[in-house]
């Protein structure tokens, strides 16, 4: 039984995270640095203990702070939400070593699957299909030329310890492989602390597919379909659905069968989502993310499912609360990230939310922890909502999308929301005709 979980976390994820705990009785405590003091994660929390400053590694990211707040309070579990150290192998088994449940997978399955490198092998040999590269790392610009002569260009280097978008360099001819690849390492060792780096083809016309996971450690695990996040810019997603409009039933079943089989097979814990470039009607695995994805919600949409409590069930040790048999996919979702930037050149704007006004009615909603009067601190990530609607097809979730996004209201801050409404007004997007490279195109960079 888990009682009281503990959210290490912030933002409309912590909120998320706290919903789902009241919904099933369960009391939390919120964590929050300084400058969050008036956060709403921290005035809906039963209780609240505040971990160090703004700056996130001395708060968010401050282990002994986090595990201290949860002895303190004594919590029995503690949920990571996303980015800050949801994928950090070391705190998972920190927290488990405390006694105090982690919401998520173990620390060995994180880190199997943290490694890029060491992820592709492993899923590989589980029958997943992955981007044709070098087999493993790559040390030197010889090799790496040797690598690239055989998979032919353009090329991707990336980091083996990449996230987030960033750590990835794309090569288009040889004699342009040599700077990048040091680059690439430099960079790798700077951002990450290690310079591994590994080189994959890179794909021209690919959509991003993901397929969420969600096993029970016991090794049951089942798949919850498909979201398309090829809407990308700067190798971040922007905007999100479920289902993807060039999936169909026997596709998603067959490789959502194969996902599901190898994790099950691995007695993976948790929430989980395998990620994949889909091209020609082929899936190319590029790396799993082993922890709830900011895009959750799409699928929660489309299969009624709540991914949130269903991970703190199967961390409380139960089984998996349905079959795959009992999962089916229902409409269309979409998800638009809003963050607090120009919404055209994405120049952040953070400060004073003088006005806030959430779109409402049937099938919208919308995930945020703005209220008029917060000031969105400068200090973390400029997502500062997501606007989620669902619609028996995807036509009729366009229609609601278009209306809910004129009635957002978000003043004395730029959001991104124009940005989506100039977006759902394209032909190829109405058409579903995108692939992860459109969106930068369309914006001309
Ligand atoms: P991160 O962990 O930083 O999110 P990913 O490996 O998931 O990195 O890749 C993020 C995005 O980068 C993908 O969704 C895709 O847009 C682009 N990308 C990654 N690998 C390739 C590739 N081999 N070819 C083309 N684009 C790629």
């Amino acid at each position: 039984m888990i009682k009281k979980v503990l959210i290490a976390n912030r933002g409309e994820i912590a909120l998320r995270i706290h919903r789902a705990c009241h919904e099933m009785g369960i009391k939390t405590v919120a964590v929050h640095s300084s400058a969050d003091i008036d956060a709403m994660h921290v005035r809906l929390a039963d209780e609240s203990v505040c971990i160090g400053p703004a700056n996130s590694a001395e708060s968010y990211l401050n282990i002994p702070a986090i595990i201290a707040a949860a002895e303190i309070t004594d919590a029995d579990a503690i949920h990571p939400g996303y980015g800050f150290l949801s994928e950090n192998a070391k705190f998972a088994d920190i927290v488990v070593e405390h006694g105090i449940r982690f919401i998520g997978p173990t620390g060995d399955h994180i880190r199997l699957m943290g490694d890029k490198i060491s992820a592709k092998e492993s899923v590989k040999g589980l029958g997943i299909p992955v981007v044709p590269g070098s087999d493993g790392g790559v040390t030197d610009p010889e090799e790496a030329a040797k690598v690239c002569k055989k998979i032919g260009y353009p090329v991707i280097i990336k980091a083996a310890a990449g996230g987030g978008g960033r750590g990835m360099k794309v090569v288009n001819k040889a004699s342009e492989l040599s700077d990048a690849f040091n680059t690439c390492q430099k960079e790798a060792k700077t951002i990450f602390g290690d310079s591994s780096v590994y080189i994959e083809k890179f794909l021209l016309k690919p959509r991003h597919i993901e397929f969420q996971i969600m096993g029970d450690g016991q090794g049951n695990c089942i798949h919850l379909g498909e979201r398309d996040c090829s809407l990308q810019r700067r190798h971040q997603k922007v905007l999100e659905e479920a289902p993807s409009p060039v999936i169909d039933e026997k596709t998603r079943n067959e490789m959502g069968g194969i996902v599901a089989n190898a994790m099950a097979e691995i007695k993976y814990s948790g929430a989980g989502t395998i990620e994949f470039l889909y091209e020609n009607g082929e899936f190319y695995f590029i790396e799993m993310n082993t922890r709830l994805q900011v895009e959750h919600p799409v699928t929660e949409m489309v299969t009624g499912v709540d991914l949130v409590r269903e991970q703190i069930s199967v961390a409380a040790g139960n089984k998996l609360s349905f079959t795959q048999d009992e999962i089916k996919i229902s409409g269309h979702a979409i998800e638009c990230r809003i963050n607090a930037e120009d919404p055209f050149t994405f120049m952040p704007n953070p400060g004073l939310v003088t006005g806030y006004h959430p779109a409402g009615g049937m099938n919208v909603r919308m995930e945020s922890a703005l209220y008029a009067g917060y000031k969105v601190p400068p200090h973390y990530d400029s997502m500062i909502g997501k606007l989620v609607v669902s619609g028996q097809t995807r036509k009729s979730c366009l229609l609601r999308l278009r209306r809910s996004l004129n009635e957002t209201v978000i003043e004395g801050i730029k959001s991104t929301v124009p940005l989506h409404l100039t977006l759902i007004d394209q032909e190829d997007f109405i058409n579903g005709d995108y692939d992860i490279h459109w969106l930068e195109k369309f914006l001309g960079i």
